[in-house]
C-alpha cells in the first residue's frame, strides 16, 4: 500500500454521465498504479437537487463499469460516512472555528443588494464578484442587521495575496492577489455549500491527490486557502493535496459536450449493448494514452502504465464513432460462449428469445453468434440481425421489398425454390451450390441480383448474416415456405 489516497466525489443529480466517468476512471487508474487508495464520497448537501435514485444510479453505474472503490458507500472505511449528508456536524462545527478565529465572517447583503452592485462594478469597469461589504461589520452592526430580520450567510475571507500551484496536469497555475472574491461557505439557511464541505471532508479523509475535470480550476485556489487557514487553527494537520485537472471533453462543434447530449448519458450506453470494457477503454483515450499507436486495453492494463505525465491538458474530441469501433474491438474479443451469456438479456429484453430462453433458443443463439460478430458493433444490434431465425413468419422489411422485388426477383424465387426443393442435403455447402447453379449458371445472374431476393425472403432485409448459413439453421421447411410466401405476394 502507498500513501496516495484519491477520491470520486459526485453530486447524487441527474443521472451518471462520460464525463463523470472519466473522472472516476483516472483516479480509480492511479490508485491502482500507484498501489494508493480509491476512496468513493458522496457529495449530497444540496437537498433540493439531489436524490436516492440518482445515487443508486451512481453506484451502479461504477459497479458495472468495474471501477472498484476501497471506501466509501457500502465498503465503508475509516473516514466514514461517505456520505455528506451524514456528515453535517463536521461541517457546522468548522464553520464555527473559521468565524471564530475571523477567517470567515457573516454577511448580511441581500441577493437584490449584491445584484445591484455587481450591476454597478460592471458597469464601472471593476470586477464583479463579492466587494467585501460584510468583511469588516462590527458587533452593532451585525446586531442591527439581524433586528432587521436579516439572514446571513457565511463567507470566506480570502487572503489578499497570489496562489501557485503547480498543476500536476498543467503546470504552474497562478491566481493573482484580488481575483478570487471572498466566496460563500454556508447558506442563510445553514447548508453547507461545495466550496466547504468539499476540502474539509479532503482533508479529513487524508486526500493527498485531486484529480477532478478542468471546470473546476477555479475553485482550487479558494479551496487551497480554506486548507492553509485550517492548517494555521489545527483543524488540519496538513500538507495541502495536490492537484490536477483533467482536460476539457468537446462534443459536436467544438463545444463542451454537455451533461444533457444523449452520448453523454451513460445509460444509452447500457441500452444500446455497449460492453463497460469497450467504453472503459474509449473514456480512457479523452486526455491519455499509454502511448505508442495503442488503442486497445483493458483496465488493468491501464492501471499498470497510466501516469499523470502521460495526461494531455489540451481538449479531448469525444468521438462516438470511434467508442463505437473500439466497442466492436471489444465484442470480437469476446469467447464465444461469453458473448452468447452477454447477448441473451439483449435478446430477451427485445422479445427475441424467451424469458429465460429456451434450451433451443440458446442452442440457436450459439450457432448464429459467429455469422454476426464481425458485424456488430453493439450488443443492441443482434436483435435486428438473428429476429428472423426466432420467428415462425418473418416480417419482410417494406422499403427493402420495395427496392428489390419486381418480376426479374419473383423469377428467382421460383427458380430458387425449385432448386432448393430437390436438395436431399441440407447443408451451407449444398444450399450455395444449389442456388449458384440455379441462379448464376442457370440465369445468368450477378450473385448481387441472385441472392438478393432470397435474402430478402428468408431474412426479410437486404443486409444480414450470411445467407447460406442462415437458412442452414432455419432449415429446409422454413427457407422453403419464406421464399414461397415470398414469391406468391
Ligand atoms: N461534487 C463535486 C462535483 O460533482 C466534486 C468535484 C471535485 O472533485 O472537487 O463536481
Ligand atoms: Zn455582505
Amino acid at each position: 500500500m502507498s500513501d496516495v489516497r484519491v477520491r470520486f466525489c459526485p453530486s447524487p443529480t441527474g443521472n451518471p454521465h462520460v464525463g463523470m466517468v472519466r473522472t472516476a476512471l483516472f483516479n480509480w487508474a492511479f490508485a491502482r498504479h500507484t498501489g494508493g487508495t480509491f476512496v468513493f464520497r458522496i457529495e449530497d448537501t444540496d437537498s433540493a437537487r439531489d436524490s436516492e435514485e440518482s445515487y443508486d444510479a451512481l453506484l451502479a453505474a461504477l459497479r458495472w463499469l468495474g471501477l472498484d472503490w476501497d471506501e466509501g458507500p457500502e465498503v465503508g472505511g475509516p473516514y466514514g460516512p461517505y456520505r455528506q449528508s451524514e456528515r453535517r456536524e463536521n461541517y457546522s462545527a468548522m464553520v464555527q472555528r473559521l468565524l471564530e478565529s475571523g477567517h470567515a465572517y457573516e454577511c448580511f447583503c441581500s441577493p437584490e443588494e449584491l445584484e445591484v452592485r455587481r450591476k454597478q462594478a460592471m458597469a464601472e469597469k471593476r470586477a464583479p464578484g463579492y466587494d467585501g461589504h460584510c468583511r469588516d461589520l462590527s458587533a452593532e452592526q451585525r446586531a442591527i442587521f439581524t433586528a432587521e430580520g436579516r439572514e446571513a450567510v457565511v463567507r470566506f475571507r480570502m487572503p489578499d495575496r497570489d496562489f501557485t500551484w503547480n498543476d500536476l496536469i498543467r503546470g504552474d497555475i497562478t491566481f493573482a492577489a484580488g481575483q478570487v472574491p471572498d466566496y460563500v461557505l454556508q447558506r442563510a439557511n445553514g447548508e453547507p455549500l461545495y466550496t466547504l464541505v468539499n476540502p474539509v471532508d479532503d482533508a479529513a479523509m487524508h486526500i493527498t491527490h485531486v484529480l477532478r475535470g478542468e471546470d473546476l480550476l477555479s475553485s482550487t485556489p479558494r479551496q487551497i486557502a480554506l486548507y492553509e487557514a485550517m492548517i494555521e487553527i489545527d483543524a488540519f494537520a496538513g500538507p495541502v493535496p495536490q492537484f490536477g485537472h483533467l482536460p476539457y471533453v468537446m462534443g459536436e462543434g467544438n463545444k463542451k459536450l454537455s451533461k444533457r447530449d444523449p452520448e453523454s448519458s451513460l445509460q444509452m450506453y447500457r441500452d444500446e449493448g455497449y460492453l463497460p470494457e469497450g467504453l472503459v477503454n474509449y473514456l480512457a483515450l479523452l486526455g491519455w494514452s499509454p502511448g505508442g499507436d495503442v488503442e486497445f486495453f483493458s483496465k488493468q492494463q491501464m492501471a499498470e502504465s497510466f501516469t499523470l505525465e502521460r495526461v494531455n491538458p489540451n481538449p479531448a474530441r469525444f468521438d462516438l464513432k470511434k467508442c463505437t469501433a473500439i466497442n466492436g474491438d471489444w465484442i470480437r474479443s469476446l469467447g464465444a460462449q461469453e458473448l452468447v451469456d452477454r447477448l441473451l438479456p439483449y435478446l430477451v429484453r427485445d422479445g427475441v428469445v424467451s424469458d429465460p430462453p429456451s434450451p433451443a433458443q440458446v442452442d440457436l443463439v450459439r450457432a448464429v453468434v459467429p455469422l454476426i460478430s464481425e458485424r456488430m458493433e453493439t450488443l443492441g444490434q443482434a436483435s435486428g440481425m438473428v429476429g428472423f431465425l426466432f420467428v415462425d413468419e418473418v416480417v419482410v422489411d417494406p422499403d427493402d421489398a420495395a427496392k428489390i422485388m419486381g418480376e426479374e426477383a419473383v423469377q428467382v424465387l421460383g427458380a430458387a425454390h425449385e432448386a432448393l426443393s430437390e436438395l436431399s442435403d441440407w447443408s451451407t455447402e449444398s444450399i450455395e451450390a444449389a442456388l449458384r447453379a440455379a441462379l448464376i449458371d442457370g440465369l445468368g445472374l450477378k450473385p448481387k441480383v441472385a441472392f438478393g431476393p432470397v435474402r430478402l425472403a428468408v431474412t426479410g432485409r437486404r443486409v444480414s448474416p450470411p445467407l447460406f448459413e442462415s437458412m442452414d439453421l432455419l432449415g429446409p421447411d422454413t427457407s422453403l415456405a419464406r421464399i414461397a410466401a415470398l414469391r406468391g405476394a
